[in-house]
């Protein structure tokens, strides 16, 4: 027997999350049939109809936000001199929850592939270097993944930006301290070796 249609529209949006498989889906819409209510289901439908009318992209950072001017562009921000770059949107709003980074920031949008540099299109890195330039930064700050694509963007951004007079740092990079090369797995020291730093 199959499921009914009404269902399987369902099932089939749910699928298009990241992460969620068919099964994991058809229980999201079983729990949807079985414990919500019709004024949930209707929050839950305007919600999303309302999600992208009610988010704007900051064409300076790139973040999504409510609306603008970028709280995250104010010139209080832009007075710290430091400037963040990020993968996503989701980052910058984890990066600014913890209170400790007072700068700006810049989403890439995606992280380099290593093997055939695919998404290089996508960080319009043009715009990142005239901010760096206007605003004049002067240390940015690699927030990425701890993974051979983050690794790879940071090396590719460390080429792009070398004539420009700032100082490149990267979260979390670096060998341990007391620990053997040999032992030290590829990604910790290609990352060693991609910001180490100039005596
Ligand atoms: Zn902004």
């Amino acid at each position: 027997m199959r499921y009914p249609p009404a269902f399987d529209r369902c099932v089939s949006c749910f699928s298009r999350f990241q992460g969620i498989g068919r099964k994991t889906a058809e229980r999201l819409v079983f729990d949807i049939l079985t414990r919500w209510d019709e004024a949930a289901v209707q929050e839950f439908a305007h919600a999303l109809l309302h999600l992208t009318k009610g988010i704007v992209i900051c064409p300076d950072c790139r973040v999504h936000v409510e609306s603008l001017p970028c709280p995250f562009c104010a010139e209080e921000r832009k007075k710290a001199g430091a400037l963040c770059v990020v993968a996503t949107s989701k980052d910058v709003y984890a990066i600014d929850a913890t209170g400790h980074f007072p700068g700006t920031f810049f989403v890439l949008g995606t992280l380099l592939s290593p093997l055939d540099n695919r998404g290089v299109e996508r960080m319009e890195l043009e715009r990142l270097k005239q901010r760096i330039v206007k605003e004049e930064i002067k240390e940015a700050i690699f927030a990425l993944d701890s993974s051979l694509e983050g690794d790879a963007t940071v090396c590719f951004m460390k080429e792009e930006l070398k004539a420009l007079p700032l100082k490149l740092t990267r979260l979390a990079a670096g060998v341990p301290v007391g620990a053997t090369l040999e032992f030290v797995d590829r990604g910790t020291l290609s990352r060693a070796f991609c910001g180490r730093q100039t005596l």
